[in-house]
């Protein structure tokens, strides 16, 4: 994963004028980071994702042609496509996106008229930060703010996610569009994914979470996860037909589900006490938070670590080091694997006070570990995408 530099608005609006000789209104959009909720989201469970201060930008203008013409800074490419004809393919992969965007936003009935975008940013792409979500939900703000449009942010984050599925071929849940569309900034959010309600959660000034990369991305991923899913769903559907009352795996108390242990097999059942266990700690989180308690935050992180290494098994050898490396120095209150698991990140809650020092340590240890030292970036909370 390659860390990117910071955008500097300055440099991104004289970018513009150069391009498309008139002024821009900048547009950001935030990376973000799942506290709490792993897996529980395609099971109808609830996640505690919060936004953190890397940014998508977008620096744009209305054009009176009904077309977009885009700019990556990135990629240094140029792209222009007519609003009146939008298919999937046919362009680079990240163009994709902002024709998705487009088109969904029309087929919702949103009246859009052309623009001109230019696009930079500085969330690594594919590190665990959701670069993709924060690219649409910059690329929508930005092409409604040129409409003279306000749409609730829900809404746009569901017309995101369709934007995902339909032209980048990824079918993500809901978590990283509604995360960063509507979470205000020094909160987190609990998403009940059944439901799509949002609590907004304050943030003590105290939370001070580290990201580090592992840098791998193992080829069980996708069959890995694909397999996850459909024994959850085995699972639930069990206790389904022989607990009345039970419609998803909130429902699920853990006795209720030690019932089933044999009758469900020991692979789907390690699997649901993952989903019961996880969607009980969301709820614990949100306490330990409520009460600043972090030392108990940290237990919470860890026995979800735990669990998607023991239960889940989406854990491997280079997370689990992470961890074990993170949760052994002093100053951090508990660490965990983020994301879908095989590769990609960990988070650890650190003493702010500590936290270079952690960083350090952490790194080393990881760099002696593996050959390579690891990216890692402190969260800093972010306000959602909007006006820059
Ligand atoms: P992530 O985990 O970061 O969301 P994805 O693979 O889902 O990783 O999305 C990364 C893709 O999103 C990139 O390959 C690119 O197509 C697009 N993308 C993200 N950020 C940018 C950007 N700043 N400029 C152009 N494309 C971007
Ligand atoms: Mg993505």
């Amino acid at each position: 994963m390659r860390a990117q530099k910071k955008v500097d608005s300055e440099k991104l609006a004289s970018r513009f004028r150069s391009l498309f000789g008139k002024e821009p209104v900048l547009y950001r959009a935030p990376g973000r980071v799942n506290n709490i909720g792993e897996h529980t989201d395609y099971n109808d469970g609830f996640v505690m994702p919060m936004n953190t201060a890397v940014y998508t930008w977008v620096a744009a203008s209305p054009r009176n042609e009904p077309s977009v013409r885009v700019h990556s800074v990135l990629f240094d490419e140029t792209f222009e496509f007519s609003l009146d004809a939008i298919e999937p393919g046919g362009a680079s992969a990240w163009v994709e996106y902002a024709k998705g965007v487009a088109f969904i936003l029309q087929d919702q009935g949103f009246e859009l008229t052309g623009a001109d975008l230019l696009i930079d940013g500085e969330i690594p792409l594919g590190g665990g930060l959701s670069s993709s979500a924060s690219l649409e939900a910059v690329i929508a703000t930005a092409l409604l703010g040129c409409s003279g449009l306000e749409v609730d942010p829900m809404k746009v984050a569901l017309m995101c996610q369709r934007a995902e599925h339909e032209f980048a071929g990824v079918p993500c849940g809901i978590m990283d569009q509604a995360v960063i569309c509507a979470c205000p900034e020094d909160h987190a959010i609990r998403l009940d994914c059944r439901s799509l309600e949002i609590k907004p959660i304050p943030l003590p000034k105290e939370l001070c979470l580290l990201v580090v990369d592992s840098g791998v991305k193992h080829q069980l991923s996708d069959g890995g996860y694909r397999q996850r899913r459909s024994e959850c769903d085995f699972a639930i559907d069990l206790l389904r037909k022989r607990e009345p009352g039970v419609a998803s795996y909130r429902d699920v108390t853990g006795p209720m589900l030690a019932k089933y242990e044999t009758e469900l097999g020991e692979l789907p059942f390690r699997r649901a006490r993952h989903a019961v266990s996880e969607t009980l700690r969301v709820r614990e989180a949100e306490s330990a938070i409520a009460g600043g308690n972090l030392e108990a935050l940290g237990k919470i992180l860890n026995a979800s670590h735990a669990s998607l290494r023991d239960d889940f098994m989406v854990s491997c050898d280079e997370l689990d080091f992470l961890q074990q490396t993170a949760v052994q120095t002093s100053g951090v209150y508990g660490s965990r694997m983020v994301g879908g698991g095989f590769g990609g990140c960990t988070i650890s809650l650190v003493d702010p006070a500590k936290l270079e020092e952690v960083r350090g340590l952490i790194v080393a240890a990881y760099a002696e570990y593996s050959g390579q030292e690891p990216w890692s970036h402190r969260v800093k909370s972010a306000a959602p995408a909007g006006l820059a």
